[in-house]
């Protein structure tokens, strides 16, 4: 037995930063070498749902880690507190009896459950990233983020059933595993069984294929909270909503708590027969909005220090502001700056964000220019800061310059009042109505204006010759 070199798990993080770089989590820093016995490494993992994780998702990676630095070939096993305390206590036994068998030293005492296998179901994987410490609270998703708090806190009690309400990529998931890990935090021995609609649709028609409809049965209508995704897709499933109503009402009655997400609110869920919507009704309904700017840079930042990423302010400002619509992408874009970064062994700044994620978002074509270059042009013109040029700031020398660039956006782009505003931080249509009468009626009265909106229209042109004809309209 040994144990290892106090600097085996930097080496191993940072093999791991240089090879698997998408993997890496700051959280990693928290794992700590124990030993090394017969060929395997033994990392240590508090955390349930981290350990589980791990052994699901980064076997693999570490121990190619763990060889390239050692130069050994080892395995490697991650364990948590409650198997270090069985395995002390075998030993103890062991050396007490003089027998080896461990199955004599597992009864000999007093054990702690193992949390990583007990109660959670086999199937079941949370990611230690979808935490409620790493969601970011916006105007959008407010309301949802409080009532999944009240949820995780007071199962059962606070709203039930809870239903999440959102478009891809909102956050619906994250919300969801947030409620069953700080559930599993407060009560570790609590019966959780989050799984999407898909998931429990299968074991359903596996159960009804093998017969074994008690135990389905068993397995969903006992536990303390049942926590499904995406349950739109019981649309048209008319034996699945049979037996999910079933489901349904069986642990509604025995007070147990349910949570559920969907794309739709339960209304607007096609062919979902009525009693069912009734159900969905009876607790809360919350919707996630899509998040504003101000969000999503920080919903980048995070993002970004989740995976111990140096990510410059106005490279998050660049992300944000770039992709407006679905977080799965802007973590895409993360990921593309990063493993640019790691590539070409350089540091990250708006350059390499630029050339990693500048043509992703493109749009327009060739034929004009987009709404991001112009953005980038007023922004340079006037010496703005992007996130001021997309924050609520009103002052004057702020003002100006974002209703320049929606009046160029409007004449020089195809996007609709409501997408400009949008681009622009979130603003509605009618400022963005507002901001071309006014760059029109200024242009008029002040001749500097109405040149540096033409010097201004000029360079952004000179790639693209040909404008769109959407005249300045109001
Ligand atoms: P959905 O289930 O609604 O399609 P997800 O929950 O999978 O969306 O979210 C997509 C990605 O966006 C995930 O990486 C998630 O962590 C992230 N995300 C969504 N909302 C937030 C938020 N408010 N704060 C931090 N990350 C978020
Ligand atoms: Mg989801």
């Amino acid at each position: 037995m040994g144990r290892p070199d106090p600097q085996l798990r930097d080496a191993i993080l940072a093999h791991l930063r240089k090879n698997h770089a998408s993997l890496c989590r700051h959280w990693f820093d928290d794992i700590e070498p124990l030993e090394i016995n017969d060929g395997t490494l033994k990392l240590l993992v508090r955390e349930t749902v981290q350990l589980r994780y791990l052994r699901r998702c980064c076997i693999e990676q570490f121990q190619d880690a763990a060889q390239a630095v050692t130069n050994r070939l080892l395995a490697v096993r991650f364990v948590g507190e409650s198997d270090l305390a069985e395995e002390q206590e075998a030993r103890r036994s062991e050396a007490a009896t003089g027998h080896a068998s461990g199955e004599m030293s597992k009864r000999a005492g007093p054990v702690l459950p193992d949390p990583a296998s007990v109660p959670l179901h086999e199937d079941m994987l949370l990611s230690p990233d979808y935490s409620f410490e790493n969601f970011i609270v916006g105007p959008g998703n407010r309301l949802a983020h409080a009532a999944a708090i009240a949820v995780a806190s007071k199962p059962g009690k606070a709203y039930n059933p809870f239903f999440i309400h959102a478009g891809v990529g909102l956050g619906k998931t994250h919300l969801l595993q947030s409620i069953c890990q700080t559930a599993l935090r407060s009560n570790p021995s609590m019966n959780l069984y989050y799984i999407s609609c898909n998931g429990f649709m299968t074991q359903f028609l596996e159960a009804v294929q093998a017969g074994q409809m008690s135990d389905f049965r068993h397995r969903f209508r006992n536990v303390d909270m049942l926590v499904i995704d995406d349950i739109h897709d019981l649309s048209r499933r008319d034996r699945t909503q049979e037996e999910f109503f079933h489901t349904f009402n069986c642990l509604y009655q025995a007070g147990r708590q349910l949570v559920l997400s969907s794309d739709a609110p339960p209304n607007e869920i096609p062919d979902l027969e009525e009693r069912l919507i009734s159900r969905f009704n009876c607790g809360l309904v919350a919707h996630i909005d899509k998040p504003c700017f101000e969000t999503r840079v920080e919903i980048v930042k995070s993002k970004a220090a989740l995976r111990s990423i140096q990510l410059p302010e106005d490279v998050a400002s660049y992300v944000a502001a770039k992709i407006d619509t679905n977080i799965r992408e802007l973590e895409g874009a993360i990921i593309k700056i990063q493993s640019l970064s790691v590539v070409n062994g350089m540091s990250i700044d708006l350059e390499l964000a630029k050339a990693a994620i500048g043509e992703q978002v493109a749009s327009g074509g060739s034929q004009h220019p987009t709404i991001q270059q112009i953005i980038d042009a007023i922004s340079s013109f006037y010496d703005v800061k992007l996130t001021d040029l997309l924050s609520r700031r009103r002052h004057k020398s702020i003002a100006l310059p974002r209703q320049v660039g929606m009046w160029l956006a409007r004449k020089h782009t195809r996007y609709s009042l409501e997408e400009i505003g949008g681009y622009f931080g979130g603003r509605d249509h009618t400022t963005v109505m507002h901001a071309i009468k006014a760059i029109n009626n200024k242009r008029q009265a002040d001749r500097t204006l109405d040149q540096d909106v033409s010097r201004l229209e000029g360079k952004l042109l000179e790639h693209f010759p040909i404008p769109v004809d959407v005249a300045t309209a109001e």
